[in-house]
């Protein structure tokens, strides 16, 4: 269990909570400013450019400093913008809970590559998205015509789910996202190269994000060794033996997405409760 269930979900999964979704945590005004200046792509990749160019300068200090700057920093993220990877089947139990899906750009796609992709969504547990979309939509104020709604695309949550099921399908790992802890307001699709939050943490070692609460594992009875499930992993967890040609997970590295066992047509694939992993119960 993440420290985020033990702190915000009372024991229990942080994100399967709906009040950590409420309006109530929606109307903190410095929460609502925070989300304004947040939905600033420009400035984001102004400051993910700067972060990264100080990251990078960071390799060549001693270990020391290295490790006091990313535990300063993932502290800081935890307070403000934190993720956790989930699978599938617990996204449709976050919307089984939510009243409303807005899928939007996805703002680390915008920073990195300045084309809008439409890999995240907004939640919310009110109709046409509560004060998060009211917040956007000021965003979006054009003088002469009123607020550009067509930026929110309302999506019912079956349309929701089968677009995640086809982002699985591209190899896309569902993270949820605080906007000032506990709050959460989004779910994105990411991967390794376009997600500043996954660079962060997988390639300057500074995580912004928790692992999933579960890791894969292989039934080697089923797995015919095709390599499809190591093609779509996105941490370098899924793995093939050469000696009896089937697929092998090393579960310290495995976030838990669950993208891998949706790419397995023989269905050798299943995720467990990382508690019960003997070597990755305690990594986050
Ligand atoms: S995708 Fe499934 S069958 Fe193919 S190697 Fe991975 S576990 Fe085995
Ligand atoms: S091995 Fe783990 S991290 Fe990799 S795709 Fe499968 S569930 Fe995700």
């Amino acid at each position: 269990m993440c420290e985020f269930c033990l702190k915000h979900g009372e024991g229990e999964k942080w994100y399967l909570q709906a009040k950590n979704y409420s309006d109530d945590l929606l109307s903190d005004v410095r929460r609502r400013r925070f989300i304004e200046g947040f939905a600033d792509s420009e400035a984001l990749a102004r400051e993910a450019a700067r972060g990264f160019g100080q990251m990078d300068r960071l390799k060549k200090a001693p270990k020391f400093i290295r490790d006091m700057v990313r535990r300063n920093v993932t502290r800081k993220m935890k307070k403000v913008h934190f993720g956790q990877v989930v699978p599938i089947e617990e996204i449709e139990r976050i919307f089984g809970f939510t009243n409303s899906i807005v899928r939007v750009a996805c703002i680390c796609r915008q920073a990195v590559h300045r084309k809008e992709k439409r890999f995240c969504y907004g939640i919310s547990l009110s109709p046409n998205g509560g004060m998060l979309a009211e917040i956007f939509r000021g965003l979006d104020r054009n003088p002469i015509n009123g607020p550009d709604a067509s930026r929110f695309e309302s999506l019912t949550k079956e349309e929701a789910i089968a677009a995640f099921r086809a982002h699985e399908q591209e190899g896309l790992c569902h993270t949820v996202w605080t906007f000032l802890t506990p709050f959460i307001g989004g779910i994105c699709n990411c991967d390794r190269v376009d997600c500043l939050a996954m660079r962060s943490t997988l390639t300057y070692a500074t995580p912004v994000m928790f692992r999933g609460e579960y890791v894969a594992e292989v039934d080697p009875d089923l797995c015919v060794g095709c390599r499809e499930c190591m093609r779509l992993c996105q941490f370098g967890a899924a793995g093939f033996s050469a000696s009896n040609k089937k697929a092998v997970i090393d579960q310290r590295w495995c976030y838990g997405c669950g993208v891998c066992r949706a790419a397995c047509e023989q269905d050798a694939i299943r995720l467990e409760d990382r508690a019960k992993s003997p070597v990755a119960a305690d990594l986050w």
